[in-house]
């Protein structure tokens, strides 16, 4: 049996259910392709961080574009996915760091965004009471805050279906054919097709785009997380450093959820990962140097999930530069659940009118073409 569909979306993360959920509020009906289960893998399981701090300068604007969406989500899918937009504060404990972040700000002023805005020290500890005492000022977004990954994905993913999404789980496309105007994707359980292709297959991607011929550096790489037992109250804003690999927030029931950067082993083949205990203990160590009452906690439980990773640290967005109809976006490097909602608009814009209004140049599929650049 083939199904059919006007488009065929590859990957059933946050980033392939908002590009369906746009595609249908357009009018396009779509089927999503999935290896293993909705919201399996980066967009279930991440940290939930949504921020407009410290982006890439490429992807202001579509981060921009995207809060507006955060701050409406509810009407955007009958869900407010636990969206608390509680502030996002990066902590500086230098001069350097200051100077790093000022200088940061003022670019972002000169292109027309002021939502980050320099804190003095004592505005710091208006904002983190218990932060410890050698921090020096840092840096402050208002409207920024944090959602529940597993809750948004199924979210878009609900009312993607209620507008007529078919989702087709343990389903792994594996062959793509384009004959007479139509994409045939060829799965471990059966046939799709559709005149439009989209590749939303996150870590798993670059296989995708290499069956259409694009080669791209992605290196996937397994981001790990540990959370407390429920602790007092003692910060409301979640929290980076400038000068250290760190965020974190205290969720409603007083747990602090721990990330930042440190990386266990993927085994992308199995769908498994292994955490790397001495790289948990630095973060460990860094939430109790930024706040000593973190002293106090104990740590319950710890996870790591598979993301894809670009050599420029910025991901792969747009139309497929050596097939008809086919479209690109992973590659998100550890902070693509906050552009998740706009992304979706994005693509489904070029898909229904061939363009977005918004600059998507800066992440086409072949810049690194003809570059010595390798997979870090
Ligand atoms: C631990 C961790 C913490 C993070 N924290 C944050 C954060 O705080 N803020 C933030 O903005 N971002 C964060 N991120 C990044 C964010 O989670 C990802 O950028 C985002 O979820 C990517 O969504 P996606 O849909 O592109 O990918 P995924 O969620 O990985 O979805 C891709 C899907 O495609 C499927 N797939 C792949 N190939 C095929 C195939 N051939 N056939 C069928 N299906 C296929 C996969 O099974 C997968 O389910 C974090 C990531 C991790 C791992």
């Amino acid at each position: 049996m083939v199904e059919t569909a006007d488009v065929i979306i590859v990957g059933g993360g946050l980033h392939g259910c908002s590009t369906a959920l746009h595609l249908a509020r357009r009018g396009v009906s779509s089927m999503v392709v999935e290896k293993d289960h909705v919201g399996r893998h980066a967009s279930g399981v991440n940290a939930g961080g949504v921020r407009r701090l410290g982006r890439d300068f490429a992807e202001v604007p579509l981060s921009a574009a995207s809060i507006e969406l955060w701050h409406g989500i509810e009407d955007l899918v009958d869900d407010d996915c636990g969206f608390h937009p509680t502030g996002q504060v990066k902590v500086a404990e230098t001069e350097e760091e200051i100077a790093a972040l000022a200088a940061r700000v003022q670019h972002l002023n000169t292109m027309g965004y002021d939502h980050e805005i320099m804190v003095d020290r004592d505005t710091l500890f208006e904002l983190l009471p218990a932060v410890a005492p050698h921090c020096i000022g840092g840096m402050h977004v208002a409207g920024d805050g944090y959602a529940d990954p597993a809750r948004t994905t199924a979210a878009f993913r609900r009312k993607g279906e209620a507008l007529g999404v078919r989702f087709f789980e343990g389903f792994t496309a594996t062959g793509f054919e384009r004959t007479g105007g139509i994409w045939r994707v060829s799965t471990s359980d059966g046939e799709f097709e559709a005149p439009v292709l989209v590749n939303c297959g996150g870590g798993w991607a670059d296989r995708v785009a290499a069956a259409l011929g694009e080669t791209v550096p992605l290196r996937i790489d397994a981001l790990m997380m540990m959370v407390t037992a429920p602790m007092p109250r003692f910060v409301e804003p979640v929290v980076g450093s400038q000068g250290r690999q760190i965020s974190f927030k205290q969720s409603e029931n007083g747990t602090v959820i721990i990330g930042g950067g440190h990386r266990g082993t993927p085994y992308p083949d199995e769908n498994r990962t292994v955490i790397d205990f001495d790289g948990l203990a630095i973060s460990a160590k860094t939430t109790s140097h930024l706040f000593p009452i973190m002293k106090e906690a104990t740590i319950v439980r710890c996870w790591a999930g598979m993301e894809g990773f670009t050599p420029d640290g910025i991901p792969f967005i747009g139309p497929s530069k050596t097939s008809e109809d086919a479209y690109h976006a992973f590659g998100y490097c550890g902070h693509g659940f906050q552009l998740g909602p706009i992304v979706g608009s994005v693509i489904a814009d070029l898909v229904t009118q061939g363009n977005s209004n918004l600059p998507i140049e800066p992440f086409r599929i072949d810049r690194f073409d003809n570059t010595e650049e390798t997979p870090q």
